[in-house]
C-alpha cells in the first residue's frame, strides 16, 4: 500500500480524514488543503465512484482547486473539499447526511462545506442540522447564498465577453460565437445571458433533450456532443465536465478561446501549454467560475459574524472577476508564460506558498 503523499495529486494538503460511519453506511473523504487565509472552504460531492482511487484522487485535486480559486477571489477562506462515496445506485440517506453534518462538526470549523456535483439545497439543510459549518443554504430575496450556479454563471458570462475583447478587440457580443458544452445549471445560465447580447451560440449536452430545449429558449443551434469540440467557434465554453483539455481534446478545438466553468477543464498542468501553443486563450477555470463561492462564502461569513448578508457585495466581487482575468492575461502576455502558469503562480503566492 502506498502512502497518501506520495499520491501524484498530493499536495503538501493540510489534512484529509477519511470518514466511515458503520450505522449509515456514509463512506467519505474530506480533503483539506490549505486554510492559510481562512477556514477550509468547498463543496461535497455525491459520486459513485467505480475505484475507490478515484474519490481520493477528486479531494485532494478539487481541495487544492478550491485554495486556489477562494484566494484569486479574493476572499477570506481556503480551500477544502469533500465526496461522499454512493454506491452504484447513487444512493444518499438522510442518515448519512447527518453523519456527514458529524464529521463536518468534529473539525470545528476548519472546513466548511456547501453544495457540488450531487448535492442539493435540502441536503444542505440536513446537513445544517448538524453543524453551523455549511453554506449553500435557502436564501431569502436580497439575501446571499442558495443556488450558487446563477451567480457562477454570471461570473463566466463576464468573464467571457472580457476574453472576447482582449483576443478578438471586440466589445460587443453580437455574432460572436460560443459552443456550449454542458447545458444545466452554469452552462444553462451562461447561454440565457449571452443570448440577451446576441451571440451565436451553439449548445451541446449528453441529455439532447436539454440542449434542444435551451436552443429553442436561446434562439442557439444544437448540436450532439461529439460535434462540440469540433465546433468552428469564437469561444468553446466547457460546462460540463473536468479533463476535457488533454491531448485530444485540445487537438479538436477550433476555437479562439476557452472560458468556461467546469473545474478542472485542464487534464495535466501542461496542456495550458498546448493551447498557448495553439494561440488559444484561456481563461483559468478556478478564476472564472469563482461566482458560486462568492455568494455562498459571503452568506457563511454574514452568519458567523451575526450580520445580514448583502446580495450587492457578492455582484461587486463577481463584477471583479474579468479584471483580474486582464491581469492574468497581460501577465502572460508581458512575460510569454501561458495563463494558467501566471495565475498558478498568484495562487500560491496568495496562499503563502508562493
Ligand atoms: P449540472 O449538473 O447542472 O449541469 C451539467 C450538465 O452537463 C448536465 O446537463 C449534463 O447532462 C451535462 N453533461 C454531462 N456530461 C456531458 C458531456 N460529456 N457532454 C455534454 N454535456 C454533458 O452542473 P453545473 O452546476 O451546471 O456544473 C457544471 C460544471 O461547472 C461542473 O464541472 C461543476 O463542477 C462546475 N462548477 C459549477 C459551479 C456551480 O455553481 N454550479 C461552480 C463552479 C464550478
Amino acid at each position: 500500500m502506498s502512502a497518501i503523499w506520495t499520491e501524484a495529486d498530493w499536495d503538501d494538503h493540510e489534512l484529509v480524514e477519511v470518514v466511515h460511519d458503520r450505522a449509515s453506511g456514509l463512506t467519505a473523504i474530506i480533503a483539506l488543503h490549505s486554510t492559510h487565509l481562512g477556514p477550509a472552504a468547498g463543496g461535497t460531492r455525491f459520486w459513485h465512484y467505480a475505484d475507490p482511487a478515484g474519490a481520493m484522487r477528486d479531494a485532494l485535486r478539487l481541495s487544492r482547486g478550491m485554495s486556489f480559486k477562494n484566494a484569486m477571489a479574493g476572499l477570506p477562506i481556503g480551500g477544502g473539499k469533500a465526496v461522499v462515496l454512493l454506491d452504484k445506485n447513487g444512493k444518499k440517506t438522510r442518515a448519512m447526511l447527518s453523519a456527514f453534518g458529524d464529521a463536518v462538526e468534529a473539525l470545528n470549523g476548519r472546513y466548511v462545506t456547501a453544495e457540488d456535483v450531487g448535492a442539493s439545497e435540502a441536503d444542505m439543510v440536513a446537513i445544517a442540522e448538524r453543524t453551523a459549518h455549511v453554506c449553500g443554504l435557502p436564501a431569502a430575496e436580497g439575501d446571499a447564498g442558495g443556488n450558487p450556479g446563477p451567480f457562477t454563471a454570471m461570473g463566466i458570462y463576464l468573464g467571457i465577453k472580457a476574453a472576447v475583447a482582449h483576443k478578438l478587440g471586440k466589445d460587443a457580443m453580437q455574432g460572436v460565437r460560443v459552443a456550449v458544452q454542458g447545458c444545466g445549471s452554469v452552462g444553462g445560465g451562461v447561454a440565457r445571458l449571452l443570448a440577451k447580447d446576441g451571440a451565436d451560440l451553439v449548445l451541446a449536452d449528453i441529455d439532447a433533450g436539454r440542449a434542444q430545449a435551451l436552443a429553442s429558449e436561446t434562439g442557439g443551434k444544437a448540436v450532439a456532443v461529439e460535434q462540440i469540440l469540433n465546433t468552428a467557434c469564437d469561444v468553446f465554453s466547457p460546462n460540463a465536465l473536468g479533463a476535457i483539455l488533454n491531448d485530444e481534446g485540445i487537438a479538436r478545438l477550433d476555437c479562439a478561446i476557452v472560458a468556461g466553468g467546469a473545474n478542472n477543464q485542464l487534464a495535466r498542468r501542461e496542456h495550458g501549454r498546448l493551447l498557448d501553443d495553439r494561440g488559444i486563450l484561456y481563461a483559468p477555470d478556478y478564476v472564472i467560475n469563482a461566482g458560486g463561492i462568492i455568494n455562498v462564502s459571503m452568506e457563511y461569513i454574514s452568519r458567523q459574524r451575526g450580520e445580514a448578508s448583502d446580495i450587492n457585495e457578492v455582484r461587486k466581487r463577481i463584477a471583479q472577476i474579468p479584471g483580474r482575468l486582464q491581469q492574468i492575461w497581460e501577465t502572460s502576455d508581458a512575460e510569454s508564460r501561458p495563463p494558467h502558469e501566471v495565475a498558478d503562480a498568484m495562487a500560491m503566492e496568495l496562499i503563502g506558498r508562493g
